[in-house]
Order: C-alpha cells, then structure tokens, then sequence
C-alpha cells in the first residue's frame, strides 16, 4: 500500500490512517488482557506442595492470586489471618503472584478478580473424583471460567496440610514439607499442647 502523500487522495489517506488506528488500537488492546488465574484452597497451612502448584501456574499466567478461602466449617487450626499472612510471606520471591481472602462463592470472587481460570491441584486419584465435581459445578455456574489442574513434583503427591498439622502435633519435623516460617507458625501452634 503507497504510504499517505504520495498517490492517495486525501480522502482515502485518511481512512488508510483511521484503518490502521484500528488495527494498532486492537493489536494493543489484546496484548493488554492480563491473564489471571485464581488459586483458591484452604491453605491451613501452606505447605511445599501448593507453592509447587503456585510456581507452575505463574509462568503460565501473568498474574496468580492465592485465594485463602474462609472455610469455618472446616475448624481450621490457623485463623483466616494467620493463614493469609503464612501465604503472603511464602510470596515474596514471586513478584507476579498476590494472595487475598474471600467467602462465598468461588466462581463470583473469580469473575470480581476478572480471572479467566481456576488453578486446582492433583496429587492422586483419590483427588480427582471431588475436584471434577467442583470444576463441572463450577462451569455450570459460568462457563467463561476454566479449571486448569496441575500435578505436582512427585515429592510432594503425597503431602497434605492435614498430614503436616498431624506429624506437627505429634512432635515430628515437618522442615521437609513446608516453608520455614510455617514450620515455625506450626512449633508455636502446637507449643504447650499435649503430645500424645
Ligand atoms: P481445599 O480445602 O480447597 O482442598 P487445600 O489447601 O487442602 O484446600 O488445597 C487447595 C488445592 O491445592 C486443592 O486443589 C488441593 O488438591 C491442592 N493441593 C493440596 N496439597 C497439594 C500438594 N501437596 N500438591 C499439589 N496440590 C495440592
């Protein structure tokens, strides 16, 4: 096409120049869309495992939130807060990656975070029964949204936090399982308690 000035009459230069207004206008608007996925868990505590998760889904998302759900009638052992900051301070090395608290309804806080994805992990089989379920209810609620599931290193298929917070309250070592600062939050947690 002969640039503008040349051969063009001026009519025709003009909407030569608005047609590529558009196209750079749309080129740029879709680079723009970030791609959010939101992971949502209980997270009582954080353990190795779900930052595996976590460091596979931020590189394929350009923003991850770690959602903390409230989940009370689960009695978690760490309150919402505590639970929250034991994540935020696992994030740190993770400039792209954010964690929030919500209640309520999943699918609601993932559009009110205009996420595009749910990011879920699988350890096993025994997983997969209970998250199908969760992510085909969760499409029939929206079916903008994607479940996006994410096996861990094998290391950790056979970590969960309610095993962490059983060897924790029994007096064993859990370094192995979970970050530093929770194993610590877990020592202090169990501090004074009964060990049977
Ligand atoms: P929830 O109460 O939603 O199951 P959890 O904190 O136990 O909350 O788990 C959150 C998500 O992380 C779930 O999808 C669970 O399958 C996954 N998950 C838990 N532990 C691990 C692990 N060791 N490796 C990979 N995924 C895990």
């Amino acid at each position: 096409m002969p640039p503008c000035g040349f051969t063009k009459s001026r009519g025709s230069c003009r909407r030569q120049s608005k047609f590529f207004f558009l196209v750079n206008f749309a080129v740029r608007a879709k680079v723009t869309v970030m791609r959010t996925a939101i992971y949502p868990g209980s997270f009582d505590p954080l353990t190795n495992g779900h930052l595996d998760v976590i460091q596979r889904a931020a590189k394929l998302f350009d923003r991850v939130v770690v959602a903390v759900a409230k989940n009370e009638d689960k009695h978690p052992l760490f309150s919402l807060d505590e639970r929250l900051a034991l994540v935020k301070q696992a994030l740190h090395h993770l400039p792209d990656v954010e964690a929030d608290t919500f209640d309520g309804l999943l699918i609601e806080y993932v559009v009110s975070r205009k996420a595009q994805a749910i990011v879920r992990g699988l350890r096993a089989v025994s997983d997969f029964e209970f998250e199908f379920q969760l992510a085909l209810m969760n499409r029939k609620l929206n079916e903008n949204i994607e479940t996006i599931f994410m096996m861990p290193k094998d290391t950790y298929t056979f970590l969960s936090s309610r095993i962490v917070k059983e060897i924790a309250r029994l007096g064993g070592d859990v370094g192995a399982f979970v970050p530093a600062h929770v194993r610590t939050a877990l020592t202090n947690k169990f501090a004074g308690t009964l060990k049977v």
